[in-house]
């Protein structure tokens, strides 16, 4: 008999993660659906979809199924799973996974089941949901066991959910509606009101990831940016540098430090004590914008540190509780601590 598989399943907002236990992050793909609108059929998931994301004619309909965290579109969720989990195990319908999935921990029970309902429609043997901060722990190497204080930062697309941990459970835990997103939303609107330029989601993302930053730094860079002209309605391409994108992310980026803040606030001293000396670990892909851990430092007075592979935490956790704890056992006394 083949041993059931053991997957961690991070299903983000921007991407979905697959990290298959003793082979790795097997699928890393964003969370985009492509359908024909009048048959409902699937063309494309994934990579391919978000290739066709606000570019597909009237018969073509792109779906992010995921919002804030959470499944939004419980139908599309399930299919977008399926197609990732047969990609990542083919054989999988013959011996169905065990899947542990991450999910933010401000979730209601409702929430929490459909994430649950969605893993055993696209062919769970078995499904545990655990918080994403403790996934997003586990997989950047944290001991989450032992009785000392951690600070976890995960940004992703929709949401920061900052958390507190200790001895395998959530202290203190909150989640904000700024991230990643919001980054590239600040650029949209700083070009339209700055620049009177009208840009895509797109090219708002690319610019943030070239040559967007949170921190002051000594070499200012260059990029071009296109879009519309506001005022003729044209095509035109201008020059925008890292001051000027620092300058449009301000008051997202100042969100998420004021948040930082108010948990450290929150956290019980001798954990505090523990925080300040290990430092606030970062993880997801927000947390890639330059600059954006020094100036955490800066305003907190306690270092921030990037994990390894930041957008790979929750997956690569979650594929490792198992291992990492006591298991289900402990999973229940999460959910127990969570709800008091
Ligand atoms: P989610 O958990 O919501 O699916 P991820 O952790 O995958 O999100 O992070 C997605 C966010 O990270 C997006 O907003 C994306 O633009 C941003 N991101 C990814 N890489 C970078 C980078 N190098 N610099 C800045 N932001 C980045
Ligand atoms: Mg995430």
């Amino acid at each position: 008999m083949f041993e059931p598989a053991v997957i961690g399943i991070d299903l983000g907002t921007c991407n979905t993660l697959i990290y298959v236990a003793g082979k790795g992050i097997i699928i890393r793909e964003p969370s985009v659906v492509a359908v024909e609108k009048w048959t409902n059929k699937v063309i494309a998931v994934g990579t391919d979809a978000k290739k066709m994301l606000f570019k597909t004619p009237d018969s073509i309909h792109t779906i992010q199924p995921l919002r804030g965290g959470v499944i939004a579109d419980l139908e599309t969720t399930e299919k977008m799973l399926r197609h990732f989990i047969s990609k990542a195990i083919p054989r999988y319908k013959l011996v169905k996974p065990r899947m542990v999935m991450g999910i933010p921990s401000a979730i209601t029970e409702v929430e929490r089941r459909a994430v649950e309902e969605c893993g055993y429609k696209a062919g769970a043997r078995e499904v545990v949901v655990i918080p994403e901060s403790l996934a997003a722990a586990i997989g950047a190497e944290i001991a989450i066991n032992e009785p000392i204080g951690h600070m976890i930062c995960d940004i992703g697309g929709g949401t920061a959910e900052i958390s507190v941990i200790s001895l395998g459970g959530m202290v203190v835990s909150n989640a904000i509606r700024t991230a990643g997103d919001d980054f590239d939303e600040a650029i949209i609107k700083y070009a339209r009101n700055e620049l009177n330029l009208i840009i895509g989601g797109v090219a708002a993302e690319r610019l943030k990831m070239e040559i967007g930053n949170a921190f002051p730094e000594n070499k200012i860079e260059k990029a071009q940016i296109k879009g519309t002209d506001s005022m003729s309605g044209l095509p035109k391409c201008l020059e925008i540098d890292s001051e000027q994108i620092r300058q449009a992310l301000k008051v997202p980026v100042l969100k998420i430090v004021e948040e930082i803040k108010s948990i450290l606030g929150k956290t019980p001293p001798e954990l505090a004590a523990d925080i300040v000396e290990r430092g606030i670990v970062m993880t997801g892909g927000g947390s890639l914008l330059k600059g954006l851990s020094n100036l955490i430092s800066q305003e907190t007075g306690v270092p921030a540190i990037l994990a390894p592979n930041p957008i790979e935490c929750v997956a690569l956790g979650a594929g490792n509780y198992l291992n990492s704890t006591k298991g289900i056992e402990n999973t229940r006394y999460v959910y127990e601590s969570l709800n008091k």
